[in-house]
């Protein structure tokens, strides 16, 4: 199946024209910058070969008087701030963007910064000594760092670039994520899921179709996600993981095995833990290619304490841990209704995955070894330069442009509290689509437009992502105005909503950036609510359809009724269909759909004969004054 491409215009490269392009891997504990060299993607080093820069970035009062970029300390060298000067040191900022002081408050783990509210967007600053800093711009002083060195091995401007993000970011974090980039003065041609870019990594997405887990274990965190590849579009069916699991914790256990063998006790010096972990890590890694590890710890006493970690000891220690990964595994493919026997390829992300015992138990879930050639650390910026050397226009034969779909369908408000979607989930974007909506009352010269997000058919039940208001309609009937609402969803992700009104031209129109966002569970979460309560969902849509309906016939009704009810209506007539809209009033409060339904065909019935009239008088009125010819010829 070919996938499908997209030429930007004025972006497709002339024939031997190589538009500079790079990918980026912007992580929460290092970074990383990628690019296509004679055919091949590689990533880049710093002039000392390190290729991941770490994403510590250290504000000094120097910063504050003359605000040259090199004067912001990032990478090895703010590292060695963090436990110096640690307000003025910002790691994991990635956990921080497009979130609200809120959402940051509940992320568990207790950051060291000291949070500024800022007023109005919502975004929070933290105070360092070179002033507010948003996580914006701290994430925009990595990526300068990144930019620069691309430029620097490249020997030319990038024309763009395209950043990764993970899976389950939403609109307010991919949105913080383009405002840092744009802040980088860099061009974001797409934001990729870190996924998809891992696969892409791999040419998964040569193939036709097919389902893959991609898992993810770094230091501190980690992701499974169950990606499909339908017509050219990789969709991501489930995520699910844990923030607090990785590489750490396995040297944590480790330090622990040794504090008992050298008997250590457990309130040791700081220092002395510090070398623990130290020595822990450099024995883990030693074992993914050695078969024992010798350690050696200094103790507090001045005795030098020697031992030795053996393969079997060390699977005993980390098999536990390892086995944590497996439920979200489990739990991703659950929710995806998929069985082990449905993943066609498995790769591997982050550093831990070079583990050999965590490729044999991963392996031995999936029933499959898991794709190791590419360095784990490097493959999600090795997926982007792929992704960003085609969108820049450098392969033209190449009919390839990964698209992704949207997670969760897009709507609005109407009558009665109901969703109208209009984009359903798991569209592919970029996509356009507009509805015609009017209006409810007569003579209504405006319009709330309230969009949401969500699978459920109320929209308490969704999630508000936006109000905006429609206003300058001229007065018209009930249900004659034309109002065309238009929902845009970029290729990052990011929506736009429009509405105008068809006769003035009248117009309005909002970016939903949401203040703070969707966790990856709370998608989970709400696809799962609306599987769960499909039936009731249903009746209680039905119900409000009708109750909104019989709002309309008593409003219509009680119109007329003013208008002529008493000039047209027998006294009897009258009374018989004032008893009937009561009746109407009175069902319409009750949850019985029928009983509704009923009320209206009996409220319909005994006012034929009434409408008849009306039509009647409205005809001879327009009629007065003009020859009935003038009516029945043709013109
Ligand atoms: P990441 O967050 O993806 O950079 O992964 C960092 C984690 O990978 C740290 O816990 C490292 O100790 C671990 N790591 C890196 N190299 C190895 C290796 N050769 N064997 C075992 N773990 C490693």
């Amino acid at each position: 199946m070919p996938l499908l491409q997209i030429s930007e215009p004025g972006k497709s490269a002339a024939p031997h024209q190589h538009n500079l392009a790079a990918g980026i891997d912007l992580g929460t504990t290092n970074s990383l910058v990628a690019s296509i060299r004679s055919g091949i993607a590689e990533t880049f080093p710093d002039i000392e070969g390190h290729h991941l820069l770490p994403s510590i970035v250290h504000y000094s009062e120097m910063a504050i008087t003359k605000v040259r970029d090199d004067e912001i300390i990032v990478g090895n060298a703010a590292k060695s701030f963090a436990n110096q000067d640690p307000l003025n040191t910002i790691a994991s900022v990635k956990r921080l963007l497009g979130r609200g002081l809120k959402d940051i408050k509940t992320l568990g783990t207790r950051l060291p910064y000291e949070f500024v509210e800022n007023e109005g967007q919502g975004m929070p600053m933290i105070r360092t000594v070179a002033g507010l800093k948003s996580p914006v711009q701290v994430s925009a002083d990595i990526l300068k760092v990144l930019k620069k060195r691309a430029e620097k091995t490249l020997g030319g401007e990038l024309t763009g670039v395209v950043i990764t993000v993970p899976a389950y970011f939403d609109d307010a974090q991919r949105q913080a994520t383009k405002d840092a980039a744009t802040l980088a003065d860099l061009n974001v041609l797409r934001l990729l899921n870190e996924p998809t870019a891992a696969a892409v990594a791999y040419g998964l997405d040569k193939g036709a179709s097919g389902i893959h887990a991609i898992y993810d274990l770094g230091g501190g965190t980690f992701d499974i996600s169950i990606l499909r590849l339908h017509h050219g579009v990789f969709e991501v069916m489930a995520t699910a993981g844990d923030s607090a699991l990785g590489g750490d914790d396995i040297d944590r256990v480790i330090a622990q095995w040794i504090m008992q063998q050298a008997h250590i006790a457990n309130d040791a010096e700081h220092h002395q833990i510090r070398e623990l972990l130290d020595v822990a890590r450099t024995a883990k890694e030693t074992l993914s290619t050695q078969n024992t590890a010798p350690l050696n710890i200094k103790l507090d006493n001045g005795i030098q304490w020697q031992g030795e970690l053996t393969h079997s000891q060390f699977h005993e220690l980390i098999d536990p841990l390892i086995q944590k990964t497996i439920s979200p595994c489990r739990r991703a493919l659950r929710d995806a209704r998929l069985t082990v026997a449905d993943i066609n390829e498995v790769v591997m992300v982050g550093g831990t995955t070079r583990m050999p015992r965590v490729r044999e138990k991963v392996g031995d879930f999936f029933q499959r070894p898991p794709h190791i050639d590419i360095d784990p650390d490097k493959v999600v910026a090795i997926g982007a330069a792929i992704q960003a050397d085609i969108l820049a226009g450098n392969k033209p034969d190449d009919d390839m442009l990964l698209l992704d779909v949207i997670p969760l369908s897009l709507g609005i408000e109407t009558m009665g509290g109901l969703v109208e979607k209009i984009i359903p989930r798991n569209t592919t974007i970029p996509v356009a689509k507009t509805q015609e909506f009017t209006t409810f009352k007569d003579g209504q010269t405006a319009m709330a437009i309230h969009v949401v997000q969500g699978e459920r058919e109320i929209v308490l039940d969704c999630r508000s992502l936006a109000r905006f208001e429609l206003r300058g309609i001229p007065p018209m009937v009930a249900a004659s105005a034309r109002i065309r609402v238009t929902f845009q969803v970029d290729a990052d992700g990011l929506l736009s909503v429009s509405a105008t009104e068809e006769t003035t031209g009248v117009h309005s129109e909002i970016t939903v950036k949401p203040s703070y966002g969707l966790q990856d569970t709370d998608i989970e979460r709400m696809l799962r609510d609306s599987l769960e309560h499909v039936q009731k969902d249903v009746a209680t849509r039905t119900l409000r359809e009708q109750q909104v309906e019989a709002d309309r016939v008593i409003n219509a009704l009680r119109a007329a009724l003013k208008a002529d009810g008493h000039h047209l209506l027998k006294h009897h007539e009258f009374l018989e269909i004032s008893a009937a809209l009561d009746e109407l009033l009175r069902v319409k409060e009750g949850n019985h759909v029928q009983a509704i339904k009923r009320a209206i065909e009996h409220l319909d019935e005994i006012t034929q004969s009434y409408a008849q009239r009306r039509m009647d008088t409205a005809i001879h009125h327009a009629m007065t004054g003009h020859r009935i010819d003038e009516f029945t010829q043709e013109n």
